[in-house]
């Protein structure tokens, strides 16, 4: 799980900096999956592993990045080019619409999807999803949905809980709306069939540093 893909700003506070991963240590993760076999897949393929539909490689790794910050489309695309990965990119829906400055255009977006990289769907103004009423859940993810299926020609089938927070009328919503999984922030790299609405990430920090990395995604024995 990442967030920002770039150097902080000086001004950053400890949150910010933790969020920001620096393209050049990036690059060296893009690096050392490269070297140790990983093959970069997506929550589509997930989906069809757990239900017995699909293998998966050997090494199989889901590389997310959330919010739809433009450092992105800037560093983290062209990187994950070059190393022949794709990405997942949830995106906000109104942040986009508004033009909001350090995030993406619709144009960067559908480029990115027309190249391959994953486009979901991470509600329209990233509000806490837990304790809300049917027509707030509604607003936030069937009209984030709607306005991505504008812009992608398809809808997305996985969701990323803004800040993390959710819960069983969330879910109950989004199986209602036929996605297919959903994303938590908790850490843990352990997914099956029963908690699709309730995937683990592991968080990369801005201090994560290459062993520190490596740990992290070790496969499962
Ligand atoms: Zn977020």
């Amino acid at each position: 799980m990442y967030h920002y893909v770039s150097e902080p700003p000086e001004d950053a506070d400890e949150y910010r900096t933790d969020l920001s991963v620096p393209p050049q240590r990036f690059r060296e993760q893009l690096q050392y999956l490269k070297d140790h076999g990983f093959t970069t897949i997506n929550f589509e393929d997930l989906s069809l592993a757990v239900t017995a539909k699909r293998t998966l490689p050997e090494k199989p790794i889901i590389l997310t990045f959330d919010d739809g910050y433009l450092d992105n489309y800037q560093y983290a695309y062209p990187l994950l080019r070059e190393f022949g990965f794709t990405g997942t990119f949830f995106i906000v829906t109104e942040f986009i619409d508004r033009q909001l400055p350090g995030y993406m255009s619709w144009a960067m977006i559908e480029e990115m999807a027309g190249a391959g990289m994953r486009i979901e769907n991470h509600s329209k103004t990233h509000a806490d999803l837990s304790e809300q009423s049917r027509d707030s859940l509604i607003y936030q993810i069937l009209g984030a949905q709607e306005t991505l299926t504008a812009h992608l020609g398809y809808g997305p089938r996985f969701f990323c809980y803004p800040g993390g927070r959710y819960d069983e009328n969330t879910i109950a919503m989004l199986q209602e709306l036929d996605f297919w999984g959903a994303v938590t922030t908790s850490g843990g790299k352990w997914h099956g069939f029963d908690d699709r609405f309730e995937w683990s990430r592991l968080r990369i920090r801005n201090t994560t540093d290459l062993p520190t990395f490596a740990t992290l995604v070790e496969p499962v024995p």
